[in-house]
């Protein structure tokens, strides 16, 4: 829960903060984009009042206000025909080339555009047209160096970010870690002194009965301190399951297959008396490294559950295979089913789908959380899927 919690923290603080990085890069990009267009518009129009002259070698014409270096050219044609070439900076290329580019600035049918690295604008002149050029090459690898640039920094900063949220997180969930600490301990402790109590109550009832014979009260007493027993047992197996350094699982090497069949089978009975159908498909001879007691625990909460939420005259069933090197335990059974929006809950400590019918059951919310314990501990998996109204079928993979 903890973990979770801080992965949530880490998971907000970098989207939120990757998200204003990211806001900050694009608008210094475009911003620097704009500016750089206005600026060749500019130039442009300069060029074309100079009728495409410039005076400063590495055409410069707002050289103070704008510093636009770059090459230049200007293809003027007159009314009856005349073509004339201008020159500036260093802009060497064919004669021919150049009257291609005026060509294709012309047929673009727009007066100002880009054709390859040169930005152009037409203007109509008292003599003819005019179609100056700027080449922009240097200008375009100033920005591509700028994006460069602020992705590297974006990232950076991002990973600085990260960083700093793993840290914060530890720092935020520290209080609700205490909290939950003391909280364990509490119920820990409360488990340990109510252990005595019940078991006393649950011998003088046996004593009582024993002397007055049975008794309608004495029965009702003696079902409810079993019941409290239960809770309390739970309690103290939750409790020792996350005290992760005191509750060592003891590992070995054993039959699954048997193990499933062993704790399947005593459930037949019950099943039988209840009018249910009931079938155990197991895989022979699959072995397994862990904690016995613990995996028979698991079993013992499925199918007690499949018994207590299936239906009148309802199908059960138990599987145990193995896929990919994985060993799949499979307990089934049809009936009410479960919510699809309460799938995830029912792991949660204390959580019952339907109150009455869980307390009715017999059942406080526990022994699915027990399950998750047990299976995180053995560094497996347990799911659920149900089709509500129908069937439930829970999923350990070891
Ligand atoms: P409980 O002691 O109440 O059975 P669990 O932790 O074992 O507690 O189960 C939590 C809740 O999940 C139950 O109260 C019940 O609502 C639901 N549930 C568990 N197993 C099944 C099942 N096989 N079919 C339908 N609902 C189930």
């Amino acid at each position: 829960m903890i973990k979770k919690l801080q992965q949530k923290i880490v998971i907000i603080i970098t989207i939120l903060l990757t998200v204003a990085v990211v806001v900050v890069m694009l608008a210094i990009n475009i911003m620097s984009q704009v500016r750089n267009n206005s600026k060749i518009q500019r130039s442009l129009e300069i060029l074309a009042d100079k009728n495409g002259i410039s005076t400063i070698l590495g055409f410069d014409p707002y050289r103070d206000e704008e510093n636009l270096n770059a090459d230049s050219f200007a293809v003027k044609i007159g009314a009856n025909g005349n073509v004339e070439i201008t020159l500036n900076g260093n802009t060497n290329t064919d004669s021919t080339v150049l009257v291609n580019y005026a060509n294709k600035a012309f047929m673009s049918g727009n007066k100002t555009g880009y054709i390859g690295n040169y930005a152009y604008l037409i203007r109509e002149k008292s003599y003819g047209v005019i179609v100056v050029f700027i080449d922009v090459s240097t200008i375009r690898q100033q920005n591509e160096s700028l994006v460069i640039t602020t992705v590297i920094i974006g990232g950076v900063t991002v990973l600085i970010f990260f960083g700093l949220a793993v840290s914060l997180s530890f720092w935020l969930v520290r209080p609700v870690k205490i909290t939950l600490d003391k909280q364990k301990l509490f119920i820990s402790n409360a488990s340990h002194e109510l252990k005595t109590p019940i078991a006393v109550i649950k011998a003088n009832a046996d004593v009582l009965e024993a002397e007055i014979g049975e008794n309608k009260w004495l029965s009702y007493m003696k079902i409810d301190s079993a019941r409290l027993g239960e809770l309390v047992d739970e309690l103290l197996e939750l409790a020792r399951l996350d005290d992760k350094s005191g509750h060592k699982l003891k590992f070995e090497e054993f039959n699954l297959s048997e193990l499933v069949l062993q704790t399947a089978l005593p459930f037949e009975s019950r099943m039988f008396e209840m009018g249910k159908k009931y079938e155990t498909d197991i895989q022979p001879n699959i072995f397994y490294k862990g904690d016995i007691s613990a995996i028979k625990h698991i079993l013992s909460i499925l199918i007690d559950n499949a018994l207590k939420y299936s239906d009148e005259n309802g199908e059960i069933s138990v599987r145990l295979y193995m896929r990919s090197n994985k060993k799949i335990i499979e307990v089934y059974n049809t009936g009410i089913g479960i919510p699809k929006d309460k799938l995830d809950k029912i792991f949660e400590r204390f959580y019952r789908v339907d109150e009455a019918r869980s307390s009715q059951e017999g059942g406080y919310g526990l022994g699915l959380s027990i399950a998750r314990e047990i299976v995180y501990r053995h560094k497996g998996s347990i799911s659920v899927q149900s089709e509500y109204g129908k069937w439930v079928r829970f999923i350990v993979v070891l």
